[in-house]
């Protein structure tokens, strides 16, 4: 039997929601070798969901900082700003940054994430945003205190929480989406109907199973779009909500397998033992089928999960995925799969409009939501970590 070397030199690529929980969920569990944490941005780390709610209207970066440096200097972690991880050798395994720093490891976690899918020509343009990371978010907020109108492309959650701000901050809104629905395969349609009504009666217009086909540019500013029904839409402000694509270039790089998002087992390894994977960049078997989720629940469930397994635990990853949205003035939790097959619903209603929508396949219950319902919210999560895992 061959011994395995303790891991005394862990380095961490990507230092959001993901990567600091890791590097805190090692010191946690004992860890007391290296530990690097390195972000490609220049700013503290900080949590993304605020971004597209109350930091629009409030920007202090205080409200949104996980941590100030005393707090990763206290762990003994080495947080690197501003210098991304441009290059893994795995065969050295060493990592080197842009500036051409080159840090050892023993393990490797990318935490690298997730970016917003684009529409091509638009980036360039001074009232266009493509919500993701923090300057875009204060950018996107001081134009909305300015401006009279918004156009939203595509009804997703980050997107109608923009709208949801903007309405607040005195904008008309319009909203674009595809198809027959907003929010459709996320949500419930019993709750992409309710988000409808409400964003509706706070005077959202929504041009429904229409797609943008042209637009129109002056200078460096979008003026207007043209939707496949030759409605002409202006705006002072369009904000493209469209979803995103995992952030797998430093994997590809290294030579590890991407396939719709960096592959790991559900352990989080890659297929190199020295490299885990984590958070919205990663696909992994759930209960037989791989997925990709986006939420600072798999974030940080999946950060302590990899961060047991570096440790030498073991043990499959099978998180409950849960998720919520604050928009129209409520807020949605989600538990378990939206895309979760189910032949039965049932519906039950709580105080002052609030309800729960669950969904059942034969008797297992497979998910659900909950519209101002919280402690519903949680039993869901209970039931769904009772569900046993499918072989
Ligand atoms: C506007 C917005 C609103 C959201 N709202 C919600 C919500 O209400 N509820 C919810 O559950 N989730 C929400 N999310 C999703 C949630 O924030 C993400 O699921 C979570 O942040 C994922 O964590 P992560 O660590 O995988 O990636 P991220 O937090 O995106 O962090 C990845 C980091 O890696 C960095 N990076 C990439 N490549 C490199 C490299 N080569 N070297 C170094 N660093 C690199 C990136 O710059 C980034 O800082 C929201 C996301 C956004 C953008």
């Amino acid at each position: 039997m061959t011994a395995v070397a303790p891991v005394r030199r862990v380095v961490i690529a990507g230092a959001g929601q993901g990567g600091v929980h890791t590097a805190a969920s090692l010191r946690r569990l004992g860890y007391d070798g290296d530990l690097t944490l390195v972000s490609a941005e220049p700013s503290l780390p900080y949590q993304r969901p605020p971004l597209s709610k109350t930091f629009l209207r409030d920007p202090d970066p205080a409200h949104i900082e996980f941590h100030d440096p005393a707090h990763y200097a206290s762990l003994g972690i080495e947080l690197v700003l501003g210098d991304p991880v441009s290059i893994v050798d795995r065969p050295a395994r060493e990592i080197a940054l842009g500036s051409g720093r080159v840090v050892p490891y023993d393990h490797l976690v990318l935490a690298t994430g997730a970016h917003p899918r684009r529409i091509t020509g638009l980036q360039c343009l001074r009232n266009v945003f493509h919500l993701h990371d923090r300057d875009s978010s204060v950018a996107l907020g001081a134009q909305l205190r300015e401006a009279r109108s918004m156009l939203l492309v595509g009804g997703g959650f980050v997107g109608l929480e923009i709208a949801s701000a903007a309405v607040d901050l005195g904008c008309a809104v319009t909203v674009v989406e595809q198809l027959p629905s907003i929010l459709a395969h996320a949500v419930p349609p019993q709750v992409a109907d309710f988000l409808y009504r409400r964003h509706r009666a706070r005077g959202v217009r929504f041009h429904l199973q229409r797609s943008v086909s042209a637009f129109a540019v002056r200078g460096d500013r979008l003026d207007s779009v043209t939707t496949d029904d030759g409605t002409q839409i202006a705006a002072d402000v369009v904000v493209v909500g469209i979803g995103s694509v995992p952030s797998t270039a430093l994997a590809a790089q290294a030579g590890l397998p991407v396939d719709g998002g960096i592959v790991v087992d559900d352990r989080l390894r890659t297929e190199d033992p020295h490299v885990s994977a984590i958070g919205d960049g990663i696909r992994f078997p759930l209960d037989g089928a791989p997925v990709r989720l986006t939420s600072v629940q798999h974030a940080m469930d999946s950060a302590r999960h990899a961060a047991t397994q570096i440790l030498g635990g073991d043990g499959a990853y099978r998180p409950v995925p849960w998720f919520w949205t604050d928009q129209a003035g409520v807020k949605v939790q989600m538990a378990g799969m939206p895309s979760a097959p189910h032949d039965r619903t049932e519906i039950s209603t709580g105080p002052s409009g609030t309800f729960a929508v669950r969904h059942y396949q034969g008797d297992r219950f497979v998910g659900g939501a909950t519209v101002g319902m919280p402690r519903e919210h949680v039993a869901m999560r209970r039931d769904l970590a009772a569900v046993p895992a499918v072989p």
